[in-house]
C-alpha cells in the first residue's frame, strides 16, 4: 500500500512527465508532485491539474476504495478520445 507522505503544486523549473497522461509538464506551469513510501522505498508522482481532475473521477466511478488506484491506461484512453473529440474525428 501507498502511503502519501508530501503533495505540493510547484511550478516546473524543468519539463517533466506527466505519470498519468505521459505528457509533458511544461517548463513554467503548475503540477502536482506527490512523494510516497510505496514497499519501504520513495516514489514521487508528477502529474496536469486536469489529470488529477480525470483520475479522481474514473475512481469515483469505478466505485474503488481510497486505497486502490486507477489503471494509468484508463487515464491516458479518457484523453485519447477528448483529443480525438477536440480534432474533430468523433
Ligand atoms: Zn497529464
Amino acid at each position: 500500500m501507498s502511503t502519501l507522505l508530501a503533495e505540493h503544486r510547484p511550478v516546473a523549473r524543468k519539463d517533466h512527465r506527466c505519470n498519468d497522461c505521459e505528457g509533458v509538464i511544461v517548463t513554467g506551469t503548475e503540477y502536482l508532485r506527490q512523494t510516497c513510501a510505496y514497499d519501504g522505498h520513495l516514489c514521487t508522482y508528477k502529474e496536469h491539474p486536469w489529470c488529477q481532475s480525470v483520475y479522481w473521477m474514473l475512481h469515483r466511478e469505478a466505485g474503488l476504495c481510497e486505497d486502490e488506484a486507477v489503471d494509468p491506461e484508463s487515464v491516458r484512453e479518457v484523453f485519447a478520445v477528448l483529443f480525438a473529440w477536440m480534432a474533430g474525428g468523433l
